[in-house]
């Protein structure tokens, strides 16, 4: 389905421009942001921090009124970044498709998996490089989206679903104890579309384990987890065997007395079975343990696992992962988010009753990012100019049914509903990912030597995680691919400069 260039495409096809409120300026939104504008339309972002980058915005405080993160959303603070975050995603594939992220000139971390900042850093720079900054309203929180009455019929686009969007302006709190202070009145502007990208790693996501309720030591989701520091000499139970776990499991070795790791769930106790998990351990004999699910957290700090071990712990650490939320979202049940399905949303990104006036970007799992959100927000941008077009509703609505039907019968979770890694949630299998690329946008598929990158990772992160990212063994297929790339788009940023 490949496309004209945008403005030349736009004079042939009498395409439309929309006004579009995008919410959030993270990758996802700032992905919406260049889209649209490279298609014509005219786009707010609004952002509720005081600078764009969405997680990548590290931030010190936590939800320390809430470190469980149980209150009713939103929660105070959004960022979940903790100091030490490496990526696990090479950042030979990371970049928008326009503007690839390579080691900068002025300074920063120049390796394949750098340091949280240096995304930060990049994000900041590919908003410089397309004046983002310009149509990005900070301090700016969405507090509701709802549906406008619609133009009288005979006006022009009358009868077309309209958004109107409330937001208030407002000034950070010192800590996350108290609440960020509204400055101004509300503010309601009407939009003839609304696109969502307001993330979704802040919102903690708890299991349900006997005794929650009355442990009386300290209990917290990694989402208010920061530095090791405050662990220092403790014993922590960590529940959960992802990304975060592992990652915060060793973060806290050698600062904490003793690091027990436990699965949250028969697929991570299957996870924590590939070779890496054994050389973790013996890494860090005497500091580090795995067990199986806890039983119950009992009320004198004795924490007791499935099967029949036990410990006592200082602290309890939750990396269960997050939920989707969407506070400020007003669609009449028309969107709903059920044990973490979105839905109904076609190809994961427009609820057919609504679309495409609204849109998700964002809302995939084990997908390369930003590029995968340019392109759904690629696809985006082309239907709301009239340059792309949907199915009719109903035949979205049964295409959202049979995709949720097919995955339930290959036994997936609904939890997992919207990880595009293949049917096994263990696994990270790009293909979902390169079709939707392929059917719905024209951006170049993955190179051949970056998709073995892809490849390499997903095997290496199994062999070991420790070294993963500091691995020197790229093949000469890569090593080629990757010095072209270096030299290709280095010597563009240089001219720019
Ligand atoms: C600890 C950690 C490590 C990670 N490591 C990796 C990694 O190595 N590789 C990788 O690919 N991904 C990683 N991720 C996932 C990463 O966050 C996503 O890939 C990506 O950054 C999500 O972008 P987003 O724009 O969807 O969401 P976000 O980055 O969360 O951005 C959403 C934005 O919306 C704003 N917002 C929310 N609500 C409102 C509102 N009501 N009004 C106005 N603004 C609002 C927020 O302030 C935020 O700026 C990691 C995540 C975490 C938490």
């Amino acid at each position: 389905m490949a496309g004209d260039d945008a403005r030349g495409g736009s004079l042939r096809l009498n395409l439309r421009s929309r006004k579009v409120c995008v919410i959030g300026a993270g990758m996802a939104g700032l992905a919406a942001a260049h889209e649209l504008r490279r298609e014509g339309h005219a786009v707010t972002v609004m952002e509720q921090r005081g600078d764009v980058g969405g997680q990548w915005l590290y931030d010190p405080r936590t939800d320390a009124g809430d470190p469980l993160g149980a209150a009713p959303p939103p929660v105070k603070v959004h960022s979940s970044m903790y100091a030490s975050v490496r990526l696990i995603s090479p950042r030979e594939l990371m970049g928008f498709s326009d503007f690839q992220f390579v080691p900068t000139r002025h300074g920063g971390d120049p390796r394949r998996f750098p340091v949280h900042g240096e995304v930060y850093r990049y994000l900041k720079d590919f908003c410089d490089a397309f004046g983002l900054m310009d149509v990005a309203r900070l301090n700016t929180r969405v507090v509701r989206v709802a549906m406008a009455p619609p133009r009288a019929p005979g006006e022009e686009d009358g009868g077309e679903p309209r958004w109107v969007v409330r937001s208030v302006k407002i000034r950070e709190s010192e800590d996350g104890t108290t609440d960020d202070e509204e400055i101004a009145e509300p503010q309601e502007e009407v939009f003839d579309a609304v696109v969502v990208a307001n993330g979704h790693y802040s919102q903690p996501r708890l299991p349900s384990i006997n005794g929650m309720e009355q442990w009386q030591r300290r209990q917290l989701h990694s989402h208010s987890y920061r530095v090791p520091d405050p662990f220092r000499g403790e014993v922590v139970v960590l529940v959960g065997c992802g990304d975060s776990g592992l990652d915060i499991a060793l973060d806290l070795c050698g600062v904490a007395r003793e690091v027990h790791l436990t699965a949250n769930s028969s697929v991570e106790s299957a996870t924590s079975t590939t070779p890496a998990m054994p050389k973790m351990l013996a890494n860090h004999a005497g500091h580090l343990q795995l067990h199986p699910r806890i039983d119950r957290l009992c009320h004198d700090g004795h924490v007791a696992f499935v099967d029949g071990s036990g410990v006592v712990a200082n602290t309890v650490l939750y990396c269960t992962g997050y939920d989707y939320s969407f506070p400020f979202l007003d669609t009449g049940g028309l969107v709903t988010v059920d044990d973490n399905r979105v839905g109904p949303l076609f190809e994961h990104v427009f609820p057919p009753a609504m679309a495409p006036s609204l849109s998700f970007v964002g809302v995939p799992k084990k997908v390369i990012v930003p590029w995968f959100f340019q392109a759904q927000a690629r696809w985006i941008a082309r239907v709301l100019s009239g340059r792309n077009t949907l199915p009719p509703v109903e035949e979205m609505v049964r295409a959202v049914d049979e995709y949720h039907r097919g995955r339930e019968n290959a036994g997936v979770p609904k939890k997992y509903s919207h990880d595009l890694g293949g049917v096994d949630p263990r696994n990270v299998d790009p293909k979902e990912m390169y079709e939707f690329v392929a059917k719905y946008t024209d951006l170049a598929p993955m190179e051949d030597w970056k998709n073995e990158i892809v490849y390499s990772v997903i095997r290496n992160v199994k062999q070991d995680r420790e070294t993963f990212r500091d691995r020197d063994d790229d093949s000469e297929n890569v090593r080629r691919g990757v010095e072209r790339w270096l030299t290709l788009n280095m010597s563009a940023a240089a001219n720019e400069e």
